[in-house]
């Protein structure tokens, strides 16, 4: 049985459809803050869903009961949450993340793999940044929890054995996505079809991979992987602008003579890392391919995104 922590998310119920169709049992813990049951409505009775708490000790104890892998996602998605509340990252992310690994020891379970983030190399000065790039300084509340999660993991397979497969991941784009910047300017142009507000000055530039290939390519380096912990970079080895985005939203709705407007400034928001520009030569030597680069996977959910919400 494997469990899918944050599995009626965004990538969690693209990964629990992954491992259904390769015939695994799965059991979901989620606290439905961000997660929605219709991702995973479709699976009928096939998949345990436990609707609690990473804080709540006691029920994720009883969850990792059975458990071969644990495959942790469960987190605040919100980067910019952390400008305004200062204990959620810290909370969500790092704390429940002891929880988990402390379930994991309590009842043998021995992997893990964990939904990390690009916003761990803060500013990096290596682009494209190496999984070696170090020191690590990352800017945001939200990648402090998320280093911090790698160190908990790191310290208990040193501690305890047991084997981690981290993934950084690049931003993740597609289907059932509920927020993120493709997300927010779709919302945005419905609400005001004749203009498009971008944050910064639209030169932030970043990778992008389909939620299709983040999932395919997790399973991918968990069996073709063996370390006590694997450690890679998740994306495409190419970015896309924001500005970049925000023309292909405009070209995929129906509206046109749309202005879009730059708030100015290099970052989105404080916190907001500018550029980030993975290097995925790890992931590309174990023998795994994503099939779109940036810039395609923008625009097939754009198209997907405009459907959904009926923009077009
Ligand atoms: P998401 O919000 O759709 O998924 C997170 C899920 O976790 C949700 O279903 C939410 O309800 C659940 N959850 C949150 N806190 C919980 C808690 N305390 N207890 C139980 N459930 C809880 O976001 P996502 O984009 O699918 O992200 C999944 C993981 O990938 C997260 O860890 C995120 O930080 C990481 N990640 C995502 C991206 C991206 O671009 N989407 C990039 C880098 C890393």
């Amino acid at each position: 049985m494997e469990l899918v922590t944050g599995g009626a998310g965004f990538i969690g119920s693209h990964l629990v459809d992954a491992l259904v169709g390769k015939g695994k049992k799965v059991r979901v813990i989620d606290n439905f803050s961000s997660g929605r049951m219709e991702f995973l409505s479709h699976h009928n009775n096939n998949v345990e869903i436990i609707e609690c708490d990473l804080l709540d000790f006691e029920n994720v104890n009883k969850a990792m009961e059975g458990i071969e892998t644990v495959h942790h996602l469960a987190a605040n998605p919100d980067i910019r949450l952390g400008t305004e509340v200062t204990d959620t990252d810290l909370k969500q992310g790092t704390f429940a993340t002891y929880n988990i690994l402390e379930a994991m020891r309590k009842n043998n379970v021995k992997n893990i793999s964990f939904a990390s983030s690009s916003a761990i190399y803060g500013e990096a000065e290596e682009m494209p940044t190496t999984e070696k790039y170090g020191p690590l300084l990352p800017i945001s509340l939200y990648g402090a929890s998320k280093i911090a999660s790698e160190v908990l993991i790191t310290a208990w397979i040193g501690t305890f054995g047991g084997k981690a497969w981290i993934h950084r991941f690049a931003n993740i784009v597609g289907p059932r996505g509920t927020h993120g910047v493709i997300f927010d300017f779709i919302h945005k142009l419905k609400k005001t079809p004749d203009r498009l507000e971008v944050l910064g000055d639209g030169f932030q530039e970043k990778s992008y991979m389909s939620v299709g290939d983040c999932v395919n390519s997790m399973l991918h380096l968990i069996e073709n992987t063996n370390n006590d912990v694997n450690l890679f970079n998740l994306g495409t080895g190419d970015t896309c602008s924001v500005r970049r985005i925000a023309e292909i939203v405009v070209e995929e709705s129906k509206f046109r003579n749309v202005k879009i407007e730059y708030t100015g400034g290099k970052r989105g928001w404080a916190g907001d890392v500018p550029k980030t520009f993975l290097n995925v030569d790890e992931l590309l030597k174990t023998g795994f391919e994503p099939t779109r680069m940036s810039e395609e996977t923008i625009r097939d959910c754009v198209i997907d995104l405009i459907d959904e919400i009926g923009l077009r």
